[in-house]
């Protein structure tokens, strides 16, 4: 026997408050109305029954831990969110009661994802659902993200969808820490800077759909062992995070700047020739050997070398990189603190 059963065979009265909800049914003149349903003792038990059934159904929604919605896809309103969406959002009350328009609610780079929904669910069976993804507005500004599943709730006359219900859950943490393993997958701890997995993936597109130029400057830090053995492995690891500075500073918007590990960097120089990268490289390399580190007492500079390389026609990522290096091999040998050019050879 279920709670209901029971509650109405021994009911005296009850009066059953209907608030007032939009519907997606606007022909309907008394659904902006809030009703009293009265049940005494001469209700017929069926009706009785029906009207518990009705406000059983109702707390069961409101207090389901689950995000519960109905949105109307001709009003484009939130009609219906029970309390759990409420609690996720920040809000004291449904979401559904202060924002009237899901495009207050969901993020402007999501609403597609709605649409998407619509139109996979327009072409479906009935009964079909579809999974979703977008961000909701918490009551604090930030940006939520939801995962959940999404069904027709009503269906006009043509058996077009006029409303949607989803269930959903916020799934934000698990985006944030998805976002954080794919940042770490492509970026060095300590500079911040691409890692040499990222870059050489970045060169191998650039390389298979760029028609201008690109030059390709690898860079090592000059006696960089001696620079550990002589001040730590601390300092040279401040070093090393200066350097990245510089390069970070010195380069223009489009290039791209990688470490490609310990002691080696890069920089990828779209639609300039080798020798028009090398002021910019230069005014690097410059800027780097003027900086100025201490340790206790003591003060140190480090420099660098470069070698810059052109792109040439069918080239792979692997004898690009060479061209770079071989450039870089001549600037070490011509001294160090010094920046080569592949083709020219000279320091
Ligand atoms: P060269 O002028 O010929 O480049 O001489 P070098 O001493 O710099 O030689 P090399 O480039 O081969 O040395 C790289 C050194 O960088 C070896 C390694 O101990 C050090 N190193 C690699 N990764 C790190 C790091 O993350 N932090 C610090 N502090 N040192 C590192
Ligand atoms: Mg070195």
């Amino acid at each position: 026997m279920s709670p209901c059963e029971s509650d109405v065979k021994q009911i005296d009265y009850l009066i059953v408050l209907k608030k007032k909800s939009k519907t997606a049914d606007t022909s309907n003149a008394d659904s902006g109305r809030d009703t009293l349903e009265i049940c005494g003792p001469d209700t017929p038990a069926a009706q009785a029954d029906a009207i518990l059934q009705d406000d059983f159904a109702r707390r069961l929604l409101a207090s389901l831990p689950v995000s519960i919605f109905v949105l109307c896809l001709v009003s484009r309103d939130l009609i219906y969110s029970n309390r759990a969406l409420s609690e996720e959002l920040g809000y004291d009350h449904a979401p559904a009661a202060q924002v009237d328009e899901i495009e207050a609610l969901i993020h402007p780079d999501d609403r597609e994802s709605i649409y998407l929904v619509e139109q996979v669910l327009e072409r479906s069976e009935a009964g079909a659902r579809t999974n979703f993804e977008f961000r909701l507005r918490h009551a604090d500004g930030t940006w939520r993200w939801f995962a959940g599943v999404a069904t027709v709730f009503e269906r006009d006359a043509y058996g077009h969808p006029n409303s949607l219900v989803g269930v959903s859950a916020d799934i934000t943490n698990a985006k944030l820490a998805e976002e954080e393993l794919r940042y770490d997958a492509g970026h060095d701890s300590l500079t911040g800077l691409l890692n040499r997995r990222r870059f050489v993936a970045e060169l191998s597109t650039r390389i298979a759909t760029s028609v201008s130029p690109i030059a390709l400057c690898l860079c090592d830090i000059d006696h960089f062992k001696s620079v550990n053995d002589s001040y730590g492995h601390a300092a040279g690891d401040e070093a090393l995070s200066a350097f990245a500075q510089v390069m970070r500073t010195n380069v223009r918007r489009e290039d791209i700047v990688a470490r490609l590990g310990g002691d080696e960097f890069c920089v990828l120089v779209p639609g300039l020739s080798a020798s028009d990268a090398k002021t910019m490289i230069e005014r690097i390399r410059h800027e780097f050997s003027r900086k100025e580190f201490a340790i206790e007492n003591e003060h140190f500079s480090v420099t660098a070398s470069f070698g810059i390389a052109d792109i040439v026609s069918g080239m792979t990522v692997a004898q690009f990189l060479q061209s770079a290096d071989d450039a870089l091999y001549h600037a070490k040998a011509c001294g160090r603190n010094e920046v080569s050019l592949f083709a020219a050879q000279i320091c």
